[in-house]
């Protein structure tokens, strides 16, 4: 016997199945949503389109809803609550609904869609409104206000980018695919520390995921540096001893 939690009439009610109603339910289920049986989601999908074409598309039950304002989420967020998706429950779904399987593979929003999600997540709508600061979970205690050192200029960071070789120090990439120069990061993050030893080149997209983990980025391009520039750093420290600068 297989307890099953079900939505109906605006209530959830509890009812036990036994093993062969269970099974009947879902094949009738699987023939309902037939047109593609590793995605129940399809089902809907073309059911939502049905009725688009024929009335307004009703609501999804839990739209808007939260577990604050409504007894049913809070159930399914205590249920869920401590639950951990196998890797291989992620790879089927992934597998199920991903890449071509997805309801909107090679469909794109109509303009004026796009108009109406600008204007539902821009200003005081956007998430991150108001996030400025120390109020924005990336904030790093005001580092990036640091000016610049003035040696950091397009003299210098040219040459870091020679020094590179043209190529993003952490993919790989060179300069020539992409549509802007590299970036020259600081290694440790002191934007005062403009020096070879602590400058390197890397893509925007790279650039950009150094923004987190700071401490093995440090360690991981400065790796680098000694393995292609003998460049030498002290232990825990963020720089340097400067026993030859080859490479500029
Ligand atoms: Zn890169």
């Amino acid at each position: 016997m297989k307890k099953r939690k079900y939505y109906y009439n605006d209530e959830w009610k509890e009812k036990t199945f036994t093993k062969e109603r269970s099974k009947k339910l879902s094949e009738s289920l699987k023939r309902y949503y037939n047109h593609n049986n590793n995605n129940p989601m399809c089902g809907f999908q073309k059911e939502h389109k049905i009725n688009n074409g024929r009335k307004k598309l009703e609501p999804i039950w839990n739209k808007g809803l939260t577990k604050e304002t409504d007894e049913r989420i809070m159930k399914i967020s205590k249920s869920n609550k401590g639950h951990k998706t196998s890797e291989e429950t992620k790879r089927k779904i992934s597998k199920s609904i991903g890449g071509k399987n997805h309801p909107f593979y090679g469909k794109s929003h109509t303009k004026e869609t796009k108009i109406k999600m600008r204007k539902n997540n821009s200003g005081k709508n956007n998430p991150m409104y108001g996030k400025v600061g120390n109020k924005n979970p990336s904030w790093k205690g005001g580092i990036s206000f640091e000016p610049y050192d003035k040696g950091f200029n397009n003299i210098f960071k040219r040459r870091i980018r020679k020094r590179d070789n043209q190529v993003c120090m952490f993919c790989g990439i060179h300069r020539e695919k992409l549509k802007r120069a590299l970036d020259v990061h600081h290694i440790n993050y002191d934007k005062q520390l403009t020096i070879p030893q602590n400058c390197i080149s890397l893509c925007r997209p790279c650039h950009i995921k150094t923004n987190h983990n700071r401490k093995s980025w440090i360690k991981l391009f400065q790796d680098i540096l000694i393995e292609r520039y003998n460049y030498e750093y002290k232990e825990n420290k963020p720089i340097i001893k400067f026993t030859r600068t080859t490479g500029y």
